[in-house]
């Protein structure tokens, strides 16, 4: 169990960041740190998924890969923490049964958790495992480039909207997606993540075109 100091009886406020991760990216970084500073944050600690149910049929790097690239990532910041907890889950990875498990290495009490992800995948949380419990375990912080986190949160139940905290990134244009392409296409990935990160893919040949065959 982790020791946090109960600063004048308050509980530590600890974001998590889940996400896929293939592969991590300065984007990543910005949102963490900007979610950190606005909301008073302790901690926060990255899961990359481990068996994302909702990407099956979808090619995606190791769970080790994305793991690793995370830990590259996070190596420099002693606010940031990587995580093995859905790596390590013999299971799909859900996030309800991730904070619960995450809930009880801490003391009663000690923490409150504050989820943070994409906007895109928040809109799309009514399809996750149990989301109703979700507010009960954490508020779930949306980011988004600007200009798109007032969009659309109206048709989600009221206990969820009011879960949800939006938080615009200013400069958060560098997308996974966009990487993977452009590895696919021999364009540099330079200055879009991290110089280690960027090493570890290319000795590791990830994101490369299949040959044809
Ligand atoms: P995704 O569909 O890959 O991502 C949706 C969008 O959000 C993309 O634009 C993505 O950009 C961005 N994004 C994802 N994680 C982010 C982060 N932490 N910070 C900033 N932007 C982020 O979403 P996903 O990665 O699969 O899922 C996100 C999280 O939701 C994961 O922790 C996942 O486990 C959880 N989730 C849980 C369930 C469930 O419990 N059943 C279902 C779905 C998702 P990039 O592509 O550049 O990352």
């Amino acid at each position: 169990m982790r020791a946090y100091p109960a600063a004048a009886g308050k509980p530590s406020k600890i974001g998590i960041m889940g996400g896929t991760f293939d592969p991590i990216h300065f984007g990543h970084l910005l949102a963490a740190e900007e979610s950190r500073s606005a909301l008073g944050l302790d901690e926060v600690i990255f899961i990359p998924s481990g068996d994302p149910a909702h990407k099956r049929g979808r090619k995606i790097a190791s769970p080790e890969d994305r793991y690793v690239m995370t830990l590259l990532t996070t190596l420099t910041n002693p606010k940031f923490t990587p995580s093995r907890i859905e790596i390590d889950r013999k299971a799909p990875s859900h996030t309800v049964d991730t904070l619960r498990e995450m809930r009880r290495s801490y003391a009663p009490g000690a923490v409150v958790f504050y989820f943070i992800t994409g906007l895109d995948a928040v809109l799309g949380i009514t399809s996750w495992k149990e989301y109703e419990s979700l507010p009960g375990l954490c508020s779930i912080v949306a980011v988004s480039r600007p200009g798109y986190a007032a969009q659309s949160l109206e048709f989600l139940p009221r206990q969820m909207r009011e879960a949800i905290i939006p938080l615009e990134i200013p400069l958060l244009s560098i997308s996974s997606t966009e990487i993977r392409e452009r590895i696919k296409e021999n364009r540099s990935i330079k200055y879009l993540l991290p110089e280690p990160v960027e090493q570890y893919i290319y000795k590791n040949g990830l994101y490369r075109k299949e040959p044809e065959v």
